[in-house]
Parts: C-alpha cells; structure tokens; sequence
C-alpha cells in the first residue's frame, strides 16, 4: 500500500510502498478515505519534536474499518472511524481515569510514535478510534479530528458561557473552526485577530462580530478592552509570542487565556496584572475521544463547516513544501478514494 512517511534524512516526505503488519488483539484495519495535513506534520517531518524516519504521518485520518480482532467489540467492518492524535492512552493511569486522558505520560500519538493515517490503510486501537457520524462528510471531518476538536476543546477550557465575549487570536485553519465553535456552539461574543484580511474575511463570514489586524492597530489588547470592557476568555491559535501577550492584556478581570498555538519563545506575564486581576493561564492539547465525538456530532448538525481542499496523494510532497512556505489558506487534505 502507498504510504506518505518522513524521508531519511527527515527533511521532508516521500509516498513509498508499505506492508502493514497483521493485526493483533484490540485492533482494527482500518481503509483510511481522507487525511488532513496538519501544521503539526511539518515540526514532527523536521524532527523538532525528536527524528522519525520512515514514520507513516497523519493524525487527521479517516476511514472504513475493513477488518477486526476477533475480541473487538466496540467497532463493526463497515464503521467510519478516526486516527487521530490521541492514539491510545494507558487507560489505568490518574489522568487516563480523571478525564484527561490526553495527558497521559504514555500516550501513543499517530503519525509521531505509531505509523498514523496517511496511508491508504492504517492499523488502529479499536478502543480509541472515535466513530464519525452517518450525516458528516468525511473530508470534513478529518478536519474536526485535529483543528476542530482541539478549538473545541480549547473553548471548553476557556469556560466560556452564552453571550460572553471571548477574543480568538489566530483566525487560520484552527481559529476559522474556533470561531465557529465559538458563535455557533456556545453563544458568544467573538473578536477575531489576525494578521493576514483574507483570514479575517473568512472569520467575519462565520461569525466573528469583531475582526482586527493586528497589524493595522497599534494597542490591539487597548482596542479590544474599549470595545468589548475586555473579553471573559481568550483562545490563541496563534503561533506567535505577541499575540499570547495581547491575549493576556485583553481579558477582563478573572479572564482566562487558554493557549493552543505553539512558538517556541517564552510569553510574558505580569506577576502584579496575574494576581491583582485573578487572570489564569492554560494550556490545552487536543482533546479526549469524548471531545472529539461531540465535535463531530456539531459537524453532523451543520453548526460547525470546515473549509477543507482535498488533493491527490501523490501531492503529498507538494503540499509539505507549499506550508512550508507558508501559501497555503484552508485545510488541505490527502484523498485516498481514487
Ligand atoms: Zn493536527
Ligand atoms: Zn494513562
């Protein structure tokens, strides 16, 4: 089977021909339709998280289950079903007991410590493949299994609640979906930030009530503390140290700023502003199978709409170097249907 896997010297990818293992007890194959290239791929392709030649990549993949372990009970041939980042926790641990599964100092993440889904089969722990509702598109919904479950999530820490205002600094791939989540799941006030008009465009489209460039704006945290007496929450997809800081000075009083996006600097934070103003800061990765099921039932619903480009598998290099380079607008997608 064609596979897409990080090249030997992890400086890019190549599709190379795979032999897939059998399957042992828990696990399902897995015939993947659609995989979604994530900004993650690029960072996991370069080894920044630690080098994986020959690695399959993907975590955004979906497809048909076409054969289980004779002691899978939780998944039929025929279901439509995830690869997703969180691959498989431990299942025994505090944080696998408590909800917060993703924290799992054992965790399995696909396309990084086990082959993902960027092929045209994949290999899956039954118990962890979440299932895609009948009514979502499947391209879509390789979408929701990154970008949109880790916006949803990210709201959900935010604790935000209906007719609150929360800002989202990044209005990208995952900060078009948080808006959305935003306005259209959880009844809020939302202030959109980016750099980039084409994005905000996107943004105002799908429910931002408040658009900014932070660019054309000297103080945006100023601006947007005027225009909203600064926001309940903050969620920044951003990949940049700035917006975390504008993020921090744009809630009110008791905010909360969840932090999504990853640059490798340091952000600032006022001891004084932390305590006089009760702000908290936190991080959030992903989300549980939970969360991704909920995320893709408000995708079944037509509340959430990812905008996604589907391409040939053997644009696979193509794509890497074109977000590389940064002109990518949307979700790209692999399509192994043809
Ligand atoms: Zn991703
Ligand atoms: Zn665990």
């Amino acid at each position: 089977m064609k596979a897409v896997v990080v090249n030997s010297e992890s400086t890019g990818v190549e599709i190379v021909e795979k032999e897939l293992r059998p399957l042992e007890s828990g696990e399902a194959l897995v015939e993947v339709e659609y995989c979604g290239v994530c900004h993650s791929d690029l960072h996991i392709v370069h080894g920044i998280f630690g080098k994986v030649p020959g690695r399959t990549l993907g975590h955004e993949g979906i497809g048909i289950v076409k054969e289980i372990a004779p002691d899978v009970k939780n998944l039929k041939v025929g279901d439509r079903v995830s690869i997703a980042w969180f691959f498989e926790g431990c299942g025994a641990c505090e944080y696998c007991n408590t909800g917060r599964e993703t924290l799992c100092r054992t965790v399995k993440n696909a396309g990084y410590s086990v082959d993902g889904g960027m092929a045209e089969q994949c290999i899956v722990t039954a118990d962890y493949a979440v299932k895609v509702p009948e009514n979502l598109d499947p391209a879509q919904a390789s979408s929701i299994t990154c970008a949109g479950v880790t916006t949803y999530k990210a709201i959900k820490e935010a604790q935000l609640k209906p007719g609150q205002w929360i800002a989202l600094f990044g209005a990208g791939g995952l900060g078009n979906l948080a808006v959305q989540y935003a306005k259209k799941v959880f009844n809020a006030h939302v202030v959109a930030i980016d750099i980039n008009n084409d994005k905000l465009e996107l943004a105002k489209k799908v429910g931002a009530d408040i658009v900014i460039n932070g660019l054309e704006v000297e103080d945006v945290a100023g601006l947007i503390q005027e225009k909203t007496g600064g926001t309940h929450s903050a969620v920044v997809t951003a990949v940049s140290k700035v917006a975390f800081n504008q993020a921090v000075n744009s809630v009110r009083a008791g905010g909360r700023v969840v932090a999504v996006g990853l640059p490798s600097e340091m952000m600032d934070l006022s001891i004084v502003k932390t305590v006089l103003d009760g702000i908290q800061v936190v991080g959030s990765l992903v989300g549980t199978r939970k969360d991704l099921e909920e995320a893709f039932q408000f995708g079944a619903e037509g509340l959430v709409v990812p905008v996604v480009q589907t391409r040939p598998v053997e644009d696979a290099p193509a794509v890497f170097d074109e977000m590389a380079a940064g002109t990518i607008q949307g979700r790209m997608v692999l399509d192994f249907t043809h």
